[in-house]
């Protein structure tokens, strides 16, 4: 069977891993704060957080800016249900908005229209690895009719002045946009660095701080430092090194990354411009190159004048198929030992969010880029031999459904 997206495990990562073990710090130290460095350099951003999970991150990012109770979130319909989850936990709700018809990414004009004296942030999400319209969004926060709507609740907010956006930049560590990585594009990115994603630490993720002036965004890394540690002024690293006394400022989280984490992400970012994202590129123009004269196929957008892909996933879209047509695609294609996914449901379609009473109805766009996406393998180790055996896998299982 050919697995969807298993993690590069190579000699490399484990001797990194071990030379950690054997270091006798295992949990936030050294390593942590090295990959937090050079997440920062890389991304163009201000400061770097590492945590635990992008849903952490996303979560403890809405609660410094102080989300809570009566606000609300605007979040794609169309995404993994941990960027909706995080407003949950917090108390908000999030507002649904639908995508693009050409990528699958939040529509702005939808932004606009859903944006109400209650929203405090927007979350877009870079589905695939394809960067949104981040000028046209950053614009749209700083427009003067949009920012007189804006209702403050405490310090940060009003220093704000504005709605923040948040970007869940799960997929698109490494994309660009008009030359520019994510991470530097707007207030707050989030990247996830779980075991399917492009850079991985086998849970993991990273907060990067780009917030205007006059916020000290090295200032906001330090403190949440504390609150992604039950609020406690000084680390378990600091503690060995003179005072073990410490206080508690606030009932903080615990979302820290450990150095056995960071060791292996390391890796990956010395790694991941010229080895990860070249394999992954050379993957995706594979199958563009085999079902672009094929006009039963709808192929992604993943790169344009202005932006640059980091070819996370490769959505591709069966011309004309329903929901139940592409299942069964989907069934045939792994009756030929080929993982494929759907990348995502809607959240409508969740039961916890249908039952709050959001409709499918209401995102028809998110809808029809579902209902016939299938996810097709992309992995550092996938062999141009089986990436053969998954184009002939899909066009076979296509023509049997679909004539
Ligand atoms: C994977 C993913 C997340 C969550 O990442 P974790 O690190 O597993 O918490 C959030 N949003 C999107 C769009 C994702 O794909």
């Amino acid at each position: 069977m050919i697995p969807f997206s298993p993690p590069r495990i190579d000699d490399k990562i484990i001797a990194e891993v071990v030379d950690t073990l054997k270091s006798g710090w295992i949990t936030t130290g050294p390593k942590t704060k090295l990959f937090e460095k050079r997440l920062t350099e890389y991304t163009g951003g201000k400061s770097t957080l590492c945590v635990n999970s992008a849903t952490a991150g996303l979560e403890i990012a809405l609660r410094w800016f102080g989300v809570g109770q009566g606000d609300e979130v605007i979040v794609p319909a169309y995404t993994y249900c941990a960027t909706a989850n995080v407003v949950v936990h917090c108390g908000a709700k999030p507002v649904m908005v639908d995508v693009n018809a050409d990528d699958f990414d939040i529509n702005v004009e939808k932004i606009r229209a859903a944006i109400t004296d209650r929203t405090k942030v927007i979350m877009p999400v870079d589905i695939a690895g394809f960067p949104c319209d981040y000028d046209e969004i950053m614009s749209l926060v700083s427009e003067e009719g949009i920012r007189r709507k804006f209702s403050p609740n405490n310090e940060i907010q009003k220093q704000l002045g504005r709605i923040m956006v948040l970007a869940d930049s799960s997929h698109s560590i490494g994309a660009k946009y008009k030359g520019k990585h994510t991470g530097s594009l707007t207030d707050v990115t989030v990247f996830s660095f779980h075991a399917v994603k492009n850079l991985t630490t086998a849970e993991g993720g990273a907060v990067i701080f780009n917030l205007p002036e006059p916020f000290d965004n090295e200032e906001i890394y330090k403190f949440l430092c504390v609150l992604s540690l039950h609020g406690q002024n000084k680390d378990a690293l600091a503690k060995t090194k003179g005072n073990w006394k410490y206080d508690v400022i606030t009932a903080g989280f615990k979302m820290n990354m450990t150095d056995i984490m960071a060791s292996m992400g390391l890796v990956e970012l010395a790694r991941y411009d010229d080895d990860t994202l070249v394999k992954r590129k050379k993957i995706f123009d594979f199958y563009t190159s085999q079902f672009k004269d094929d006009n039963r196929f709808v192929l992604p957008v993943y790169e344009t004048a202005d932006k640059r892909t980091s070819y996370h996933v490769y959505l591709l879209r069966v011309n004309g198929a329903t929901e139940e047509q592409r299942n069964e695609i989907i069934r045939r294609i792994m009756t030929r030992e080929v993982s494929v996914n759907v990348h995502f449901q809607p959240l409508p379609l969740l039961s916890f969010y249908s039952g709050l009473g959001y409709k499918m109805s209401d995102y028809p766009q998110a809808y029809d880029n579902y209902k016939c996406e299938i996810s097709l393998p992309v992995y550092y180790d996938l062999t141009d031999e089986q990436m053969q055996t998954v184009v002939d896998a899909v066009k076979e299982s296509v023509k049997e459904v679909m004539g």
